[in-house]
């Protein structure tokens, strides 16, 4: 099991970076997490929009150039065995420095990345669905940021695994759904409308979320991007969440609530289909 550590490709039980990494001190860092299907990385280059913008966002410099990226991720894979189905993690920071809140005047930006294999999701959650709970959403007002600062998210998602669920819905002071800890929300309303709140500052823009975006847009599934409420969520015919490793998910419970027949809708079921192909076709 081989890591990437500025510049370096070593053994993953050795992989460090120092105590005084910001990243480490103040979570002044940002990441993403990119699907590895038979030995690639797939929609690199939305990531990287996504990568830019979050480092821009916090003017942390960017460490090398997509294309040195690029050929570090295809060495990291090569090295890992090219794993069928995985995830490639990325991280950088603002850097090592003495700690001190302020820009450290010349720190040099840590990137780090792993790759793990994973089991593909099992079919029978994809077909049967999960449950969600609500919880407030406590988080900074930029989750659009991709950033490391996660601990919200760490205790919601613990908090839902414990309540018996697999993921958390967070709401916003009006009540209204903006995510999940690792995922975005969506409802079908009784009109058969697909619903997703917009990405706004307040939610990750998930690329699984511009994919099955355009897919519905493809399929001519009426799309409408607007907050809902927990109450319109609860009493929707569909629900579902999508991510890079969740896949396109049915939601068949929220804080107890059956959402519709209790069985995956209509609508997820042909977005989740178109996903699953595309994930099969990608080159
Ligand atoms: N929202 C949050 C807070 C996330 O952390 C993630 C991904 O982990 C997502 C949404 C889904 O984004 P993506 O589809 O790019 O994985």
């Amino acid at each position: 099991h081989i890591s990437y550590v500025n510049g370096h490709y070593v053994r993953h039980a050795r992989a460090r970076v120092h105590i005084e990494d910001r990243g480490f001190q103040f979570a002044d860092g940002v990441y993403e997490v990119f699907a590895i299907r038979r030995g690639r990385v797939l929609d690199a280059e939305r990531h990287f929009e996504r990568l830019t913008r979050s480092l821009a966002a916090l003017r942390i410099p960017a460490p090398m150039s997509r294309a040195a990226l690029q050929m570090v991720f295809a060495e990291l894979i090569r090295r890992n065995n090219s794993p069928a189905n995985g995830v490639l993690y990325l991280q950088i920071t603002r850097g090592v420095a003495p700690r001190t809140h302020a820009f450290p005047p010349r720190a040099v930006p840590t990137l780090v990345a792993t790759v793990n294999s994973l089991r593909p999701v099992d079919p029978e959650v994809l077909r049967a669905g999960v449950s969600v709970i609500s919880l407030p959403d406590i988080r900074w007002r930029r989750p659009d940021i991709k950033s490391v600062s996660l601990l919200p998210n760490v205790l919601a998602k613990q908090q839902a695994l414990e309540a018996g669920a697999y993921e958390a819905w967070l709401l916003d002071d009006s009540g209204m759904v903006t995510e999940g800890t690792a995922s975005n929300a969506w409802i079908v309303t009784a009109d058969g409308d697909l619903v997703t709140r917009p990405a706004d500052m307040s939610i990750l823009n998930g690329i699984t979320r511009l994919v099955v975006l355009e897919l519905a847009h493809r399929s001519n599934i009426r799309t409408v991007e607007r907050p809902f409420s927990l109450a319109e969520a609860k009493a929707a015919k569909e629900a579902f969440l999508t991510g890079t490793t969740s896949l396109v998910k049915p939601v068949i419970r929220i804080d107890g609530a059956t959402i519709g027949d209790g069985r995956m809708g209509t609508i997820t079921a042909a977005l989740q289909a178109a996903y699953l192909e595309r994930l099969e076709d990608e080159e």
